[in-house]
C-alpha cells in the first residue's frame, strides 16, 4: 500500500459528499454539518477526498465500530434475515404466476 500520495493533482484531493459526491463551495471544504446537494449528515459520515477513501494519505478510513461488534453483527443479521424473507416472497409470488400459467 502506498503511504504517501505519488500525485499532486488536486481534484485527488478534494473532499466531497460520500453520498452524493458533491464538492461545491457549501461544503466548507467538508467542514460543513450537511450536504448542501443532499442533507446527508456530515457529521455521522464525513466528507472524504478519494485519497483518503483510499487511503493514499497514510490514514486508512477506519469504521465507527468494529465488525466484530454485537451490535455491527446483529445488524448483518437483521439484513440477512430480511433478504431471506424477501427472497421467500419472491419465490412465493413466482410460484403462484406458474402455478396460474399453467392451470389454464
Ligand atoms: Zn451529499
Amino acid at each position: 500500500m502506498l503511504q504517501k500520495a505519488k500525485t499532486l493533482d488536486p481534484g485527488l484531493m478534494v473532499r466531497r459528499c460520500v453520498a452524493c459526491g458533491y464538492d461545491g463551495a457549501l461544503l466548507r471544504g467538508g467542514h460543513a454539518e450537511i450536504c448542501a446537494r443532499c442533507g446527508c449528515n456530515l457529521l455521522k459520515r464525513p466528507a472524504r477526498s478519494y485519497a483518503e477513501m483510499e487511503g493514499l494519505l497514510g490514514q486508512p478510513m477506519t469504521l465507527d465500530e468494529p465488525l466484530s461488534s454485537p451490535r455491527c453483527q446483529e445488524r448483518l443479521i437483521h439484513r440477512w434475515l430480511v433478504f431471506l424473507f424477501l427472497t421467500a416472497i419472491g419465490f412465493i409470488a413466482l410460484l403462484y404466476l406458474a402455478t396460474a400459467t399453467f392451470s389454464v
